[in-house]
């Protein structure tokens, strides 16, 4: 049987954060009540003109440069005419011949380098609500409403090449690249609130074929969980079908996370369909070197970089959670108080609520050697009711031997279990009963002097 490979490309739409829309100065707020941000530009009433939002194409620009793309010189908004009721002008300015954004690349660190054909500038259609009968779906609904605040939301682009092989490429990619639209600062990027959507190509071949199939095209993907097991489904399914002696052909799918079936949507239009051609209401947009090199200089490390310098430090897997949880920075700082690099890590991702300017404090206890588990107990006691795990670390722990000989006498009273587990050999009991004797003391005992104490004690009595 022939061994298949998967062919995926993407486009990635993000709402760039902007006050105002792309072509209108209705303030983009989301949650706000429907159809009141809008007017004569973005309802498109006869004679309004467009009038670009300079930040967004900053935005843009800085997308491409943080992504090594080609910064065009000269790039042109066009219109791309199609029928939809959440298109008030019957098109939409978007760009296509000349994008702001050419050629680049993502590395993704432990992964492949995937290029990038172009990222562009656009503006969002409305948005259509479907009531009534099957409400939520566009089928079997009573009826649909528009909501017209969407409309005109300045939105970015990004098309890849068709590098990606598989779901678990697709997704670190896609992670990776949220990721780094988050830091730019040009982005919320939050799927669950539509600001981040993707469509999916997905074509499979025989492995050593040249050339590609035709490739099914999952839109408005909103979710990385239905992205990845959509890609898996269109897998799953053009194999069975090619091996099955079908031909397939180019078509749209809706993906049903419910049945985890592919449905066809439509068969595609050509792009000859939008009959594409140069906004007439817009002048071409021809950024400046010097602003190319002003944003150039203000973008700092970015994502990719950063897990490749941690990947030294912690290994891919962690450098790559630490990065994409944003905990790198916490991890960095305990390691720079003399913590070991994993310790610090794992401590950053486990106990993501302490506070920055704490690392010293934290990096003292982790250093006394205090058990992990202990840590963990500390935590788990201090953070339920008695004092958060950021006021623990704020404060000077008690050391004072007989100020915690009570507490830890009455605690050694209260787990006998514990106790005898102890010592039948079970050392990790102990991390429990520092726990206790934390929670005991409100979160103020110094953990290390617990530590001692306790071990202290269960040799005696
Ligand atoms: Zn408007």
């Amino acid at each position: 049987m022939a061994e298949w490979e998967a062919v995926i490309g993407l486009e990635v739409h993000a709402h760039l954060k902007t006050r105002t829309k792309m072509f209108c100065r209705c303030p983009l707020e989301y949650g706000a009540a429907e159809n009141t941000s809008t007017c004569p530009v973005c309802l498109a009433h006869p004679g309004a003109l467009p009038v670009p939002n300079r930040k967004a194409i900053e935005q843009t620009l800085r997308l491409g440069l943080a992504l090594g793309c080609d910064i065009a010189e000269h790039s042109v908004f066009a219109r791309k005419n199609y029928f939809y009721p959440d298109l008030p002008k019957g098109y939409q300015i978007s760009q296509y011949e000349a994008p702001l954004c050419g050629k680049g690349a993502l590395d993704v660190p432990g992964g492949t380098r995937v290029g990038i054909t172009r990222a562009h500038l656009e503006e969002d259609a409305a948005k259509t609500v479907h009531a009534g009968g099957a409400t939520g779906r566009s089928v079997g609904a009573d009826y649909s409403l528009v909501d017209f605040n969407r409309g005109g939301t300045p939105l970015l682009e990004i098309v890849t090449e068709p590098d990606l092989h598989g779901a678990d490429d697709a997704d670190r990619f896609l992670r990776l690249l949220r990721q780094t639209i988050v830091e730019l600062g040009i982005s919320d990027a939050e799927m669950e609130k539509g600001t981040l959507r993707a469509d999916v190509n997905v074509s499979v071949r025989e492995r050593g074929e040249t050339g590609f199939r035709p490739r099914w095209e999952l839109k408005n993907m909103n979710s990385f969980t239905f992205i990845r097991r959509g890609i898996e489904a269109a897998i799953r399914e053009q194999v069975a079908a090619y091996e099955r002696g079908e031909t397939l052909e180019q078509s749209t799918y809706d993906y049903d996370p419910d049945t985890d079936r592919l449905t066809v949507h439509r068969s595609k239009e050509e792009a000859d369909d939008y009959r594409y051609f140069p906004e007439p209401d817009l002048v071409p947009v021809e950024p400046p070197p010097e602003l190319v090199e002003r944003l150039r200089g203000v973008i700092g490390e970015l994502p990719a970089a950063r897990i490749r310098r941690l990947e030294a430090e912690v290994g891919f897997d962690l450098a790559n959670e630490l990065v994409a949880t944003g905990n790198e920075g916490k991890a960095e700082q305990l390691a720079a108080e003399g913590v070991e690099w994993r310790t610090a890590a794992n401590v950053a991702m486990n106990q993501p609520n302490f506070l920055a300017e704490n690392a010293p404090a934290l990096a003292k206890i982790l250093q006394a050697n205090v058990t992990r588990d202990a840590l963990h107990a500390a935590f788990a006691a201090s953070a339920t009711s008695v004092i958060s795990a950021d006021e623990y670390l704020g404060q000077t722990a008690v050391s004072d031997e007989s100020a915690l000989g009570p507490a830890i006498e009455a605690v050694i009273a209260a787990s006998p279990q514990q106790v005898e587990a102890y010592r039948g050999g079970k050392e990790g009991v102990l991390g429990f009963l520092v726990g206790q004797v934390m929670k005991e003391t409100r979160g103020t005992a110094d953990p290390k002097v617990v530590n001692r104490l306790l071990r202290e004690k269960l040799r005696q009595s």
